[in-house]
């Protein structure tokens, strides 16, 4: 179990606060790891996280701080989550796009920019016998609902949740992107579709909340393997309370639902924080779309880092202070990240494990209602489905999406086999041209089955036979594990 990585980040002053508060600011005593915050009482409370940037902290200090470490991991498969978190104005957007995705320069890139370099950096440094696929989505969460920002005909994306991959976003758009110029043009294009609903819908970025989704997929061909990590990084709407903005009407009803996911966020961390350790715990999860997409993220199957970005000003106090006590609890979850990988041996063994793990589910529950009132039961019954301690029978959804991870990678391997095979068969056909020519040319026939024998024939129905064992082998445990 490790703990997730919270950062502070105290941005300069703006050219506003300057001009209304002066240049007092409300921290004091800075170090790497800890400050002196005061408050508008002049209270002193002292703060400690695991890196705090200032002012003059550059980007790249804060992305390789905080980002570097949870890319790196992707590439062996391990899913891993960036957010940045605060009030509006406190730079969240800033440590993630920089001024502007695209023309930005190399100093100020965010960890957006920076993320893709470093994605493609470790590709190219990677064993040439790797295959990578690396994709890109993006989302937006506004009012309760998911949109896709490659597409935004689709304005109401479903969260679901595969066994062997975690939470996902149905139906969503990926892009498969091919060097860093290409993603950053993707990006930038997601980012215009946002630009866009602000004018139509008069939303304003800093109330939704935006998901940046990379996966990155590597087929160890030599040791027939699929390797899958996903990085999100999420860009939250304005932490601020709705009352000190003054809305009213629609902009009330928005910042009401922005309060209530990110309320809904504090109390999935308070829940992951407070349970007695070793006790099955209710986690609030599906309270909010934003806990629930980031459920892997949150105490679950992931690597996560957490920047509380903060003005430093006398005048944002009361936000900075919350900002940070959010970044304080969120210190205290404790993730159980592991690697997401696929083995040929390990689809069979899955498959044999889940039915005794069902049937001795069920063998349970059945002494429990002998036992207990069925009522109880049923109520227990509901609370392990909700936190997938135990399968839902009636979600053929979760295993139709099971079946279908494993049908994909089933499908992938046979048909680079059935490339192999068309190619083994037409050296097989160029082979056989070319003996038939000598034959003509005035060979013997025992020639030809001599030569046949030792060189030609042998050697490519070999590689058939090869090939197709290769295939009976793949498909065995499949074919096995849903019967
Ligand atoms: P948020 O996304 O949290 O609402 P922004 O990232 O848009 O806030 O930042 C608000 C303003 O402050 C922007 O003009 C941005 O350029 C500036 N800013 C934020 N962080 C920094 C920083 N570390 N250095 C310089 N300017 C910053
Ligand atoms: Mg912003």
């Amino acid at each position: 179990m490790s703990n997730i990585t919270v950062c502070a980040r105290f941005r300069p002053l703006s050219s506003k606060e300057r001009s209304n508060h002066g240049d007092s600011v409300c921290i004091h005593g800075i170090d790497n790891e800890s400050f002196i915050f005061k408050d508008d009482k002049e209270e002193n409370f002292k703060f400690g996280f695991d890196r705090v940037f200032y002012e003059k902290s550059e980007q790249a200090e804060v992305f390789e701080f905080l980002a570097l470490p949870i890319i790196r991991d992707a590439f062996n498969g391990m899913n891993g989550t960036v957010i940045t978190y605060g009030q509006t104005g406190a730079g969240k957007t800033f440590s993630m796009e920089g001024p502007s995705i695209l023309a930005c320069d190399e100093q100020k890139k965010g960890l957006l920019q920076r993320t893709v370099d470093e994605l493609f950096d470790c590709m190219k440094s990677s064993d040439a016998s790797v295959k990578f696929t690396i994709k890109l989505s993006m989302v937006e969460i506004y009012m309760e609902k998911v949109r896709d920002l490659f597409d935004l005909s689709r304005d109401n994306i479903q969260i679901k949740e595969s066994r062997v991959q975690g939470i996902l976003l149905s139906g969503v758009t990926e892009i498969c992107v091919f060097n860093s110029a290409e993603a950053l043009q993707s990006l930038a294009s997601g980012i215009s579709n946002r630009a866009v609903g602000e004018t139509q819908m008069n939303m304003a970025s800093s109330r939704s909340h935006c998901i940046y989704i990379f996966t990155v997929q590597q087929e160890l061909t030599k040791e027939k393997r699929v390797k899958a990590g996903k990085l999100l990084l999420v860009d939250l709407a304005g932490s601020e309370k709705a009352e000190k903005t003054g809305a009213e009407g629609k902009v009330l009803e928005e910042a009401k639902t922005i309060n209530k996911s990110l309320s809904a966020l504090g109390n999935v961390i308070n829940a992951l924080t407070c349970g007695s350790p070793g006790k099955a715990f209710h986690i609030p999860y599906r309270d909010s779309k934003l806990t629930r997409i980031l459920q892997d993220a949150l105490g679950g199957n992931s690597r996560t880092a957490l920047l509380c970005c903060c003005s430093p000003s006398t005048s944002n106090s009361a936000e900075s202070l919350s900002t940070l006590r959010f970044g304080t609890r969120a210190k205290h979850i404790k993730a159980s990240p592991h690697a997401h990988c696929s083995e040929e041996s390990n689809a069979k063994k899955h498959g044999v494990y889940e039915a005794t793990k069902d049937e001795s589910m069920e063998r349970i529950l059945n002494k429990l209602r002998e036992r207990l009132d069925v009522e109880n039961v049923n109520l227990l019954e509901e609370l392990f489905i909700m936190e997938g301690i135990i399968l839902d029978p009636n979600s053929v959804e979760d295993l139709d999406l099971a079946f279908e991870d494993v049908t994909l990678q089933t499908i992938t391997s046979l048909q680079h086999m059935v490339e192999d095979l068309v190619c083994a068969v037409e050296e097989l056909k160029s082979e056989n041209k070319a003996l038939k020519t000598r034959i003509a040319a005035g060979g013997k026939i025992d020639a030809f089955h001599k030569e046949a024998g030792e060189n030609g024939y042998a050697s490519i129905v070999h590689k058939i036979s090869d090939r197709l064992s290769h295939l009976v082998s793949w498909i065995w445990p499949f074919s096995s594990a849903t019967h």
